[in-house]
């Protein structure tokens, strides 16, 4: 026996309008548009985290801002405030169609960013398209993709004679130009759904490309993907991480004071034009920070489904974890903050009580099982014994 729990799967995501209920109240998801804040922006809603939620933003895996502990009573207002600062779509139908990841390297203007726009407004009147709430898009268009490892349905990358577009799961794409890249996303979305990709209403593009391939005209070749972004400064501005995907309000305001916020998918934030930035709770700007090298999701309280708190231990183990491996501590065995395999998870089996798991993710066998966390601050080296 191995003490592994079901979780339960939704099947979609939350966002503003259509808010999950958690264990310590609503999560209120912003899909900001183009994945960036004005300094204003940004700083209203620092405010509106404060006022309304936990004074705490989660940025999600798919580059939304999230706001955690927000009442039922206080949600409509929230909305109207979200809405005042052009962050909230108009029906939550809209809100989960125009589902967009934009690499946050653009510079306005750019193939990027008009494409990116181009695709959120085609997807915003596409009102005939019943996607499956998680379904969503991926705009990538630098010299090499920096999105490969995000989850996205449906790309538009670059190879070498222009843009392509890529069904996920297929080692070929469909050569498309800037003024038809959208419309034949939006043809590939089409198809997806009358070729059985979501027969009950879910299902994404990968699955489906594993069991038939994509359309005939899809053969233009894939560009290689970019090496993992690390933090620093890059041409745009200064990329800084947050410890497991949240920052402090407070300190999410005064990054919002050093300029415009993007939103990226890997617990990171870039901050448009800024070089030095002072530390700040919750920031992270070494490159080299052990935290870096461990996920954990909500864990408990604040998930209904976690049966042990999890950051603070991930926190603990942080130093102890080998360079170049990371750990992945998880709630329970849904492994919303990895949902890939890691070279070490712990899997919560109970309060303070973790299943080891080797190379898998956190619903893989476990070579040691019911190790306790008094256990594992001990001696963390039980971590990498037998690995
Ligand atoms: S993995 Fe973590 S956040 Fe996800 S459902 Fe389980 S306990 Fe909750």
């Amino acid at each position: 026996m191995n003490n592994r729990v079901a979780p339960k799967v939704y099947g979609w995501c939350p966002g503003a309008l259509r808010p999950m209920m958690s264990g310590d109240g609503l999560v209120v998801r912003i899909r900001a548009p183009l994945g960036r804040l004005s300094g204003d922006q940004a700083q209203a809603v620092a405010d509106l985290s404060h006022r309304f939620g936990n004074g705490i933003l989660d940025l999600s895996s798919r580059a939304n801002l999230q706001m955690r502990g927000v009442s039922e009573e206080d949600h409509a207002p929230l909305v109207t405030a979200l809405q005042d600062l052009g962050l909230v779509d108009a029906d939550a139908a809209t809100e989960s169609r125009r589902n967009v990841l934009v690499a946050p390297f653009w510079a306005a203007g750019d193939q990027t960013h008009s494409l990116a726009q181009q695709l959120s407004d085609a997807l915003v009147a596409a009102t005939d398209l019943p996607l499956p709430g998680k379904f969503g898009f991926a705009v990538d268009t630098g010299p090499a993709p920096v999105l490969r490892d995000t989850a996205a349905d449906i790309r538009i990358e670059r190879n070498p004679d222009g843009l392509v577009l890529i069904a996920d799961g297929a080692d070929r794409g469909l050569a498309v130009t800037p003024t038809t890249a959208a419309a034949e996303a939006l043809s590939l979305a089409r198809w997806f759904l009358t070729h059985g990709g979501a027969p009950d209403g879910r299902g994404r593009m990968r699955p489906l490309i594993a069991r038939r391939a994509p359309p005939s005209a899809h053969g233009a070749t894939l560009t290689a993907a970019a090496p993992q972004q690390r933090l620093g400064q890059i041409a745009s501005g200064r990329l800084v991480g947050l410890e497991f995907g949240q920052i402090p309000a407070t300190s999410f305001a005064a990054l919002a004071a050093q300029g415009a916020l993007r939103l990226t998918p890997w617990r990171m934030l870039l901050v448009e034009h800024a070089t030095d930035l002072p530390p700040l709770p919750g920031l992270i700007l070494d490159a080299a920070d052990p935290r870096l090298q461990v996920s954990a999701c909500t864990g408990a309280p604040g998930c209904l489904q976690a049966l042990s708190n999890t950051r603070n231990l991930a926190r603990d183990l942080a130093p102890s974890v080998p360079p170049g491996r990371r750990l992945h501590v998880s709630g329970c065995a849904k492994g919303c903050a990895h949902p890939g395999a890691a070279p070490l998870t712990l899997t919560a089996t109970g309060a303070d009580t973790f299943n080891l798991i080797y190379n898998g993710t956190a619903s893989d066998q476990p070579a040691h099982l019911n190790l306790s966390a008094s256990q594992l601050r001990a001696a963390p080296d039980i971590l990498t014994k037998g690995s």
